[in-house]
């Protein structure tokens, strides 16, 4: 099947995702201005989680949610044309839109703690 795989969207010419230019942005972790060096465009939607590993059998209907996650794993799915990057203090990945503080996007052990404080809540 590799053998055949011509203009696919992981091939050196359309690669999945560009390096872009270092970022200053609030971390809302850190609680401070961070530079982000390891910053990248996501040109194509992800055929797998990043987290898990889990391979999407309809990656459309994922992504055809606003926010879209892993149905296993409720990884962040990063979203084509957008821009993300992870702070140097804390490695926390951030989505990148210019003129607004950058969005989160938790990971795993930062949505379990997230998940714990949220029970925390509901039972008292
Ligand atoms: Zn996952
Ligand atoms: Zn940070």
């Amino acid at each position: 099947m590799a053998l055949f795989r011509r203009n696919e969207p992981d091939s050196p010419k359309n690669p999945l995702k560009t390096p872009t230019l270092p970022n200053r942005a609030y971390c809302r972790i850190c609680r401070a201005e961070k530079v982000l060096t390891n910053c990248w465009r996501r040109n194509f939607p992800l055929k797998q989680c990043e987290c898990c590993g889990l391979a999407f059998e309809n990656p459309a209907a994922l992504y055809g949610r606003s926010l879209p996650v892993c149905p296993k794993c409720e990884e962040f799915l990063e979203q084509p044309a957008f821009e993300y990057g992870t702070c140097d203090g804390c490695g926390s990945k951030f989505e990148l839109v210019s003129g607004t503080l950058p969005g989160l996007l938790p990971n795993r052990a930062q949505r379990e703690a997230m998940n714990k404080i949220g029970r925390m809540r509901s039972q008292s």
